[in-house]
């Protein structure tokens, strides 16, 4: 087993929200020595018409997927990239149709499979949180419910019929739900977490260690908590993803959740490419 610096799940400008271009990720990811890194680009087929009002969510993966390869034969000798994808997960069986469409038109090196949106609304926008009354009032939805939905989406996720590797981001919810108390923890969620990582490792998925936390009182997604009750379940597939959208979020906070990693007892990442699942020593 090698040691390499990794980073698996990474935007760019190919992404509705991504901020530097693909080469100058790349470029960035080279000079700081990463030896897997992971391109996965939103495609986000779920979204309701109304939602994509709000956030431009569209994705050419015709010239992402064209480029990419392009890049990946560039960088070849100095730096693995993967060319892969981030579907966010939906109920909306079309959707599914979609992103199979996109498994075999491209077969990306690997694939992220995220929830991001309740029934096409991404918890970002805040609109799955709010329940409307006939009156037009917003009422906040409590965080047990809240949350409890989104565990039974994350587990309706695992069962996605189109090929993935990674669950990325559990616990996304808890980025912003609306209240100073958003903690997603196992004395409140216990049973539905479990569910989700048993599942997990039942299907032999790779369970993802995001550090994107978005001001959370933690250094990644899913927490500390949580991490350390997979290990304990039996899980040892995991991979560090900085989901950085700019060059300057690349392989952010890696080293402290190494550290992590190690304390709680995991000796190495695991890396999906076509299939393959590499171990990379911590
Ligand atoms: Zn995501
Ligand atoms: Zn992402």
């Amino acid at each position: 087993m090698k040691k390499f610096l990794t980073d698996i799940h990474n935007h760019s400008k190919f992404s509705y929200d991504g901020v530097s271009t693909l080469s100058e990720m790349l470029d960035t990811a080279l000079s700081l020595g990463v030896g897997f890194y992971g391109v996965a680009e939103h495609c986000e087929y779920g979204f309701c018409e109304k939602a994509r009002k709000k956030l431009d969510y569209s994705f050419n993966e015709d010239e992402y997927f064209h480029t990419a390869r392009h890049l990946q034969e560039d960088y070849q000798g100095c730096m693995n990239v993967l060319v892969g994808a981030e579907f966010g997960y939906t109920d909306d069986k079309k959707a599914w149709g979609r992103y199979e469409d996109t498994c075999k038109k491209y077969a990306p090196d690997f694939v992220v499979n995220s929830v991001h949106a309740l029934n096409g609304w991404d918890y970002y926008l805040q609109t799955p949180f709010f329940e409307e009354q006939e009156n037009g009032e917003k009422i906040l939805r409590t965080k047990k419910e809240v949350y409890t939905e989104y565990c039974q989406l994350v587990r309706r996720s695992l069962d996605a019929p189109y090929p993935y590797d990674i669950v990325g981001h559990f616990g996304y919810v808890s980025r912003y739900y609306p209240q100073d108390d958003r903690a997603f923890s196992l004395a409140e969620f216990g049973d539905e977490i479990d569910e989700v990582l048993k599942t997990v490792i039942a299907k032999d998925k790779i369970l993802e260690v995001n550090a994107s936390a978005h001001g959370l009182a933690q250094i990644c997604l899913p927490s500390e908590e949580i991490l350390r009750r997979y290990y304990a379940l039996g899980g040892r597939k995991i991979s560090y993803a900085s989901d950085a959208h700019q060059t300057s979020s690349i392989l952010r906070s890696r080293e402290q959740i190494v550290a992590l990693l190690k304390e709680i007892g995991f000796t190495y990442l695991t890396v999906p490419c076509r299939g393959e699942h590499i171990k990379v020593e911590l």
